[in-house]
């Protein structure tokens, strides 16, 4: 394993001065596996004023340092340095009680969530594996650091921790590390939001429908409402998966787009209490884009996600029943109203709707629907209020008040955006000339 620069002078100013020092966790991890690492963890003998002392001309980082962690700035970034520690006493599935400072790099690696997790790697010392996560990674397999009931119990977000690396990984949980991850998904419930929303918000990026078949139990758990559609049948010749299934599937079939991947997994929530069996038996779903639209709103407010993504992501609920078609000014008038970006996403979602059904429908012209926003980009000709030739004032000027100032700009752009009118200044004046003559 080869550390980069700034890594290996914050390692060897340790060694140095006699302390123990190694890179530890997930950049072990991904070098084995290949993967540039996207940040160095080190792990010292060294007590944490020691390391603050003998990196006291850098600037630090020094919010973690009572835990025993101090960051250095380098070149290279912040590196992050924490005193061999274990850490105990989870009364509530989420805080260490208490953390200890140990002597020795097997003594720190114990306290981790899983094997692959727990390798450091020092140039001079070479490696410490005392779990066998070597082996784990080269055969894929997610192993619980000692015990996985008392793992799980002591944070139960390492559940989901689990999820993200068997997924991010192809690893497949060894057998008493699963049983573990489900058998104690309830103390879920004793996480904070925020960090639940935060490890879902890396994982639904990576899944495939397989993966969030396999761990459905685990996602349930943390958006309950996703629990009825789970078996729900659709009596539907045009669905052949159940609710749950089909969201799977549309879910990794979108972009690896946080808000297109949410939208995906909440669009069709609101399909088990909007469904209506009609005289030949077969189900419909009325309202359920809207039902499923407040439901979004209500689960990521519960999960504290910042108000841009839940807004980005209600829309896309809202609206993924809209009906597309290949019609220049329909488009327009969408793109006008809610921007290009929103319409693009719209457009990925109800590909991987339609795409997502269990049987061969007949095909939907996204390509042609593609092609003409692409076109009205391209020529920039899809103009919104504030890109109107005509403004407030020249219509004051024409002695216009109030309301009617409102409602004449909507007019014209709304006749502009159905390519009744130039957007040029002199015939818009013109037509509302015209009109009030
Ligand atoms: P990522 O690539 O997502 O950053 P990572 O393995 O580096 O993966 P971090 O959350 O950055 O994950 O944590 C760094 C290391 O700290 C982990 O590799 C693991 O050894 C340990 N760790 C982090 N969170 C926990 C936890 N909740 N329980 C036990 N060990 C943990
Ligand atoms: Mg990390």
């Amino acid at each position: 394993m080869i550390l980069p620069e700034h890594v290996r002078y914050c390692v060897d100013a340790l060694e140095q001065k006699g302390y123990a020092c190694y890179a530890v966790g997930g950049c072990v991890r991904d070098s084995l596996l290949g993967l540039t690492p996207h940040d160095y963890d080190l792990c010292t003998a060294a007590p944490p004023e020691e390391t603050h002392r003998i990196f006291a001309h850098h600037t630090l980082v020094l919010a973690g340092e009572k835990h025993g962690t101090v960051g250095v700035v380098t070149d290279g970034g912040v590196v992050e340095i924490t005193t061999f520690r274990t850490e105990g006493d989870y009364t509530d599935s989420r805080h260490p009680g208490w953390v200890e400072f140990v002597k020795t790099v097997e003594g720190d690696l114990s306290r981790r969530d899983f094997t692959v997790n727990a390798m450091a790697y020092s140039p001079s010392r070479g490696f410490a594996d005392p779990f066998g996560g070597q082996q784990d990674l080269k055969n894929r397999i997610l192993r619980a650091v000692g015990s996985a009931d008392a793992r799980f119990t002591e944070d139960a977000l390492r559940i989901l921790r689990g999820v993200r690396f068997a997924v991010r990984y192809q690893m497949t949980p060894e057998s008493s590390t699963l049983d573990a991850m489900f058998s104690h998904v309830h103390l879920l419930d004793n996480i904070a939001r925020e960090r639940i929303f935060d490890e879902l918000c890396k994982l639904l990026p990576l899944v495939t429908a397989e993966d969030l078949l396999r761990f459905a139990l685990v996602l349930v758990q943390v958006i309950p409402e996703l629990a009825p559609t789970v078996g729900f049948l659709q009596h539907n010749p045009h669905h052949l998966y159940d609710v749950f299934t089909h969201t799977a599937h549309v879910t990794a079939a979108t972009p690896a787009d946080l808000a297109l991947r949410w939208a995906a997994l909440l669009h069709d929530l609101g399909k088990v209490s909007a469904f209506t069996l009609d005289e030949n038996g077969r189900g419909h779903f009325y309202g359920h884009d809207k039902l499923s639209a407040q439901m979004a709103d209500d689960i990521l407010l519960r999960l504290k996600a910042p108000n841009a993504l839940r807004e980005e992501v209600v829309f896309l609920v809202a609206h993924h029943m809209l009906p597309l078609v290949p019609d220049r000014k329909l488009l327009r008038r969408w793109i006008s109203k809610w921007g290009i970006q929103k319409i693009h996403k719209l457009i990925a979602l109800q590909q991987a709707d339609f795409g997502s059904k269990g049987v061969v429908s007949e095909g939907f012209p996204f390509e042609e629907i593609l092609e003409i926003s692409r076109e009205l980009l391209a020529e920039n000709n899809c103009p919104t209020l504030r890109d109107l030739a005509v403004n407030g004032h020249d219509l004051m000027a024409l002695g216009f008040s109030g309301a009617e100032i409102g409602t004449a700009l909507n007019q014209l752009l709304s006749r502009v955006l159905d390519e009744e009118l130039p957007n040029e200044k002199a015939a818009l004046l013109a037509a509302i000339r015209r009109k009030t003559e």
